[in-house]
């Protein structure tokens, strides 16, 4: 592999995607360009010096990991708000970088394999572009596209807004996230801007809202988005959402929006049968350039099959090692390199513990003990906030896994960290990300 600055910068990329829930990965890295690579410094550019401080804290280790091992030599990160590296500056300001992501290009409907379990997803999707495009009467507003997690979602979104915009470039198409829509509007609110916020979303053609499972418990957000939607729907405009879960198993969304959310239609995806699996494997190659045997593609098509990302992260894997080794891809080689997907263990208040103490770099021991610091008592109240939203434990239960704690104790740090969340965007992109990370490798009862 040569060390360009792009192959370097992909190279991480893309295993980064394997390693990181994927809302990470979108909230940090979606924007992230990669700048210069020269002598083992690897610069890389991004919107804001919020992105740049949460990718320094929590991911330069990994990343520079991943560029050390690709590049055969220690590799240094360094990174930069785009307005300081010269000539990037047009990137911060390229249409639609103000709050909402760019479309990523890749995600095409000619690059999205369809199967069984995605076949109204997909027509509906393409019906729906089809009509914003030409401006004809929306067959389903809003839709509404929902599946768990790495089956296409945000692919399919994205393929909606590239096909109006290649379609008709005046289109004015909005891709967010439900996060980055709170984060943007508490923003506006603290800048005196939500005038300016407003006018910008309901001037939109086409209005694409990832994941707004994680609207739960942001009611500002929810009520502005109400709001726009009206405006919006009013209007004739399409709306486009996903979710996890289909609109009646949103809990903690306000009736009156999941009510909205079920005016058009609902089309879920579904994990994909084998030979979708193959299907999409071949794809993923293609794309790549790359010939990969049949029967390679097979045992990667068995051994995974519940989420597409993954698939895709075992493909990408598979063909690094056998770069690395210097041997020809066979099944035989790949056993062992590729991931057994078996059950998930359950997830415990422990499991909870060890992954907030090594977010914010504290010993787990300090979650139980009695330490007023600052950091420590905002990752134990975390801590606690995380037991009681992912785990069946009552108040006075948390409290004994927390150093035998009151059940007073436990209700008031969990309220203050809910109150918090509302309005602190830092921390909610972390409880965010800790949840995902927790809830992609244990399994939840609730
Ligand atoms: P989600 O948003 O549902 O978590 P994504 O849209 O991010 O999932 O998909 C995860 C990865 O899998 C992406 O790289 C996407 O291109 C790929 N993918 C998912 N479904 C398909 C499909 N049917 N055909 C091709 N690629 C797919
Ligand atoms: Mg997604």
């Amino acid at each position: 592999m040569g060390d360009s600055l792009v192959t370097v910068w992909d190279s991480v990329l893309s295993d980064l995607r394997t390693q990181i829930p994927p809302t990470s990965y979108e909230t940090w890295f979606s924007e992230a360009r990669a700048i210069d690579y020269a002598d083992g410094a690897l610069v890389i550019g991004v919107p804001d010096s919020f992105k740049k401080g949460g990718i320094e804290r929590r991911y330069r280790e990994t990343i520079e990991g991943i560029a050390t091992s690709v590049c055969q030599q220690p590799v240094s990160l360094e990174v930069r708000v785009f307005a300081e590296a010269p000539g990037t500056e047009t990137l911060a300001q390229a249409p639609g970088a103000d709050g909402a992501f760019p479309l990523n290009t890749d995600y095409t409907f000619d690059a999205f394999v369809r199967g069984e379990n995605n076949r109204l997803a997909v027509a509906a999707s393409e019906a729906t572009a089809d009509a914003v495009a030409r401006g004809l009467k929306k067959p389903y507003n809003p839709l509404f596209v929902y599946g768990s997690v790495g089956l296409g979602k945000t692919h399919l979104l994205q393929a909606i807004g590239n096909a109006v915009v290649a379609s008709d470039p005046t289109k004015f198409v909005v891709y967010t996230t439900s996060e980055r829509f709170a984060i943007e509007l508490i923003n506006a609110i603290r800048n005196n801007a939500t005038a300016a916020f407003r006018e910008k979303y309901r001037q939109v053609d086409l209005l694409l809202i990832d994941d707004v499972h994680f609207l739960k418990g942001k009611e500002a957000t929810q009520e502005e988005l109400f709001h726009t939607f009206n405006e919006l729907h009013g209007s004739r405009k399409q709306i486009v959402l996903s979710s996890d879960r289909p609109p009646e198993d949103l809990s903690g969304l306000q009736d009156r929006l999941v009510s909205r959310f079920k005016w058009g239609l609902e089309a879920d995806i579904q994990p994909p049968d084998f030979e979708t699996r193959m299907a999409i494997l071949r794809e993923k190659a293609a794309s790549r350039s790359l010939v990969v045997e049949d029967d390679v593609l097979e045992l990667i098509a068995k051994r995974i099959s519940s989420n597409v990302r993954a698939l895709e992260g075992a493909l990408v894997k598979a063909i690094a090692f056998a770069e690395l080794e210097g041997q020809p891809l066979t099944p035989r080689s790949l056993e062992g390199v590729l991931p057994k997907e078996g059950r998930r263990p359950r997830l415990t208040v422990l499991h909870i513990k060890e992954e907030v103490a090594s977010h914010y770099q504290i010993p787990v021991q300090e979650l139980d003990g009695a330490s007023r610091k600052k950091e420590i008592a905002q990752a134990r109240q975390v801590a606690i906030f995380l037991a009681r939203e992912l785990t069946e434990l009552s108040f006075p239960s948390i409290g004994r896994e927390f150093g035998d704690r009151d059940h007073t104790t436990i209700m008031h740090g969990y309220s203050k960290i809910k109150l918090l969340l509302a309005d602190t965007p830092l921390l909610s992109a972390d409880i965010t990300e800790l949840r995902e990370a927790l809830e992609s490798r244990y399994s939840l009862i609730r």
